[in-house]
């Protein structure tokens, strides 16, 4: 007989899942490996609700695997350790992000850049090492190989340190990568969800004066007096975006809908970047013309790798940066879900799992 979620694995596990595209997320019954020699158990503490779960549940990319269960953003205990664990310890206050998985031999896995493995697994939507099915953080624990665990360091909270996992090594990556961390220099944001106000506050502690390019305006006076932004734009603002035009060195493009690449690369300066962080359901059109005559770059980039992700954590736990987070329980998932598609929420759900998820009947 085929198995189910819930007698593939030897641990019975639960935590909430969408079944179909509608997103719809409700009690669910699966289960977990044992901890194998190299593995880590974490009890979930809280999980962050990023927009790629939203895309995820909604089959935005086509490449949806109900059911699916997900979360990226984890911050846990470590509740059991295998015998070949050497950088943890039952009892450690842990941190799960966005993969779980890589081949462990290829040149980006030896240069530390797992994330860019062909072989990567996601932490949920996914096939693991094992090759089952990967669930993510909406969970009470999960079980994961110890490269792909980080130790949350002491100063950062547990519930709102939780988004830095993928928020925050989504955005400092590239501005590591792609040189975008000169003090004094000129950083636009755009998009001030997750990511784009973690990235303020990166940018600020890397001594740039930040832009915040947005498509909300009441989200002004929160971006300057409590993010920390110099200044605020408003997308629609046409005199505005006018006269901002040639002022920025760098530009990191947090967007999660199709959106106008023109307007920005018009605020970049001569040999100004352009980062996408971004990722829309269907392509974004290049302009060309602003790109060569400015000799100006766009790039990608995806998450980190888990050493620059563990460096990033010590750098936020040293600039105390946090996410700005709206403390959620389990059942309020799906309200919260229909307000992040709609841009509001200030700046990040985090689930508190510990505290509001019970077994399903
Ligand atoms: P989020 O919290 O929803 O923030 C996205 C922001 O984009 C919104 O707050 C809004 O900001 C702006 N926005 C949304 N719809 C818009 C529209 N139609 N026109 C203009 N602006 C719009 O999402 P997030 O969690 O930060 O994630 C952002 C994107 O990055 C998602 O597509 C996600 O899948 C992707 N992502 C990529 C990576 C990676 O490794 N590259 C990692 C994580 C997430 P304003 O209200 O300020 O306009
Ligand atoms: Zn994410």
């Amino acid at each position: 007989m085929a198995k189910t979620p819930e007698t593939e694995h030897p641990n019975k596990a639960f935590g909430w899942a969408a079944r179909d595209k509608t997103g719809l997320l409700s009690p669910f019954h699966f289960s977990r490996r044992d901890n194998g020699e190299n593995d880590v158990t974490v009890k979930i503490l809280y999980c962050g609700v990023c927009h790629s779960d939203l895309h995820t549940i909604k089959n935005d990319w086509g490449f949806s695997y109900y059911p699916v269960v997900p979360g990226h953003e984890i911050v846990g205990i470590a509740t059991k350790v295998g015998k070949n664990v050497t950088k943890f310890r039952e009892g450690d206050r842990v941190g799960v992000g966005v993969i779980t998985g890589s081949c462990q031999s290829c040149e980006s896995c030896d240069q530390d850049l797992e994330n860019y493995c062909p072989q990567m697994s996601f932490t949920y939507n996914s096939i693991g090492a094992d090759g089952t099915k990967t669930y993510g953080g909406y969970s009470e624990s999960i079980v994961v190989d110890q490269r792909f665990v980080l130790l949350f360091p002491e100063g950062l909270p547990s519930d709102s340190g939780a988004p830095l996992l993928c928020a925050g090594i989504t955005v400092y990556s590239p501005m590591k990568y792609y040189g975008m961390t000169e003090p004094g220099k000129h950083l636009g944001v755009a998009g001030l969800g997750g990511l784009g106000h973690v990235a303020v506050k990166i940018g600020k502690a890397f001594g740039l004066k930040v832009t915040v390019i947005s498509s909300s305006p009441s989200k002004e006076d929160e971006a300057i007096n409590r993010l920390g932004a110099d200044s605020f734009l408003v997308s629609s603002d046409s005199q505005k975006m006018k006269a901002a035009v040639a002022t920025m060195d760098y530009i990191i493009d947090t967007v999660s809908a199709v959106h106008a690449l023109f307007p920005l690369l018009g605020l970049l300066k001569v040999n100004g970047k352009l980062v996408t962080l971004g990722l829309p359901e269907k392509p974004l059109e290049l302009p060309i013309f602003p790109l060569v005559l400015g000799r100006k770059m766009v790039g990608g980039s995806d998450i980190g790798g888990m050493k620059e992700t563990q460096e990033m954590l010590d750098f936020c736990a040293k600039h105390n940066i946090t996410a700005d987070i709206e403390l959620i329980k389990m059942d309020e998932i799906n309200t919260a879900m229909e307000r992040l598609a709609k841009s509001d929420v200030r700046y990040r759900f985090v689930i508190d799992v510990a505290n509001s998820l019970s077994p399903p009947p």
